[in-house]
């Protein structure tokens, strides 16, 4: 529903050994840097990679049965997994070896014996680049003044929405809502009570979404939208009139120059069902002009021209 910033407060730490006494002295190098957990063999660490997706893992290269790099191919298959970051650790040395680490798409390697200074200086680098591209792809996709997705975002997971719809054969909704006579309310009240009002709309609108799949975005100035995959023109008709009403709801003051004395939306939307040939544009379009006559019929109402 919202872009995510990944907490960093629960690291989790997956070491990989059929040898304790290595993740034993592994443990105690990393002690304090996360939670720990580990497992003695190869499928045993696959179970604990898919269930509690460790930050980072430590894998032993060497192990009977499934050895590390069989481990490591099938997480970097899955989209789960694939992502995160594993350190070998192996008594091999050589740069054949070191390319092989390297093509199975681990991120580093630890020789045995392991000298507990450099597992933590590894670990803690590891650790480090995976949550900056984490604040990286957060930032990336969010809108910094309100918290919803930013245009990039909401042009990624419309695509997204609009490709499963096609394949589903489901119907998918879009609302684009735009505060009416905004220019006025900024002009009246100044640019960070505009602010603060945008925020309000913002927060106001992630309330009215209900389900994990729905999203909001902030799509320009003081224009939003909303997709509602597997929704039909009534149900998204239903959820633009209620829409309109929450935001009417807040009771934010306008200035006095405005037509209404409260802050409201004007709201256009569409739904279709999309055939194999349609673009996502193409709803873009539709729900974009039906805005416009929404805004030309008054303003504070809906509009769609399906
Ligand atoms: P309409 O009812 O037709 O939508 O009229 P409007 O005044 O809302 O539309 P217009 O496009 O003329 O003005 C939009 C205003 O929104 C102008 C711009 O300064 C303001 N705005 C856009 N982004 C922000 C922002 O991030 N913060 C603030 N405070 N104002 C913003
Ligand atoms: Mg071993
Ligand atoms: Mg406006
Ligand atoms: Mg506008």
């Amino acid at each position: 529903m919202l872009p995510k910033e990944t907490e960093h407060l629960d690291v989790t730490i997956l070491i990989v050994d059929d040898d304790p006494s290595i993740i034993v002295t592994t443990s105690k190098a990393l002690n304090g840097l996360g939670k720990i957990i580990f497992a003695t063999n190869g499928p045993d660490a696959l179970m604990l990679a898919e269930t509690k997706l460790p930050d980072v893992i430590l894998l032993d290269a060497e192990m009977p049965d499934m050895d590390g790099f069989e481990v490591c191919t099938h997480l970097k298959q899955k989209a789960e997994t694939a992502h995160i970051p594993i350190i070998f650790i192996t008594s091999h040395t050589g740069s054949d070896f070191e390319m092989k680490v390297f093509d199975a798409g681990a991120s580093d390697y630890i020789n045995k014996p392991l000298n507990p200074r450099v597992v933590l200086a590894r670990a803690s680098l590891q650790l480090n680049y995976k949550r900056a591209l984490e604040r990286l792809e957060y930032l990336s996709l969010t809108d910094s003044l309100t918290g919803l997705y930013n245009r990039r975002a909401f042009d990624t997971k419309l695509a997204l929405e609009f490709t499963r719809a096609q394949r589903a054969g489901t119907p998918i909704a879009l609302l684009m809502l735009d505060i009416d006579e905004f220019k006025q309310y900024n002009d009246h009240f100044g640019h960070v009570m505009g602010d603060a009002c945008i925020q309000q709309t913002a927060s106001a609108l992630l309330e009215t979404i209900q389900r994990s799949t729905d999203f909001v975005a902030r799509y320009g100035g003081e224009e939003f939208a909303i997709v509602l995959p597997d929704t039909d023109l009534e149900g998204a008709k239903y959820f633009a009139e209620s829409t309109l009403n929450h935001i009417l709801n807040l009771n934010i003051k306008h200035a006095p120059t405005a037509q209404r004395s409260n802050v409201t939306l004007s709201i256009g939307y569409a739904s279709l069902t999309p055939s194999l040939e349609d673009l996502y544009k193409s709803l873009l379009k539709i729900a974009d002009s039906a805005l416009y006559k929404a805004k030309e019929n008054g303003r504070a109402c809906i509009y769609t021209s399906l």
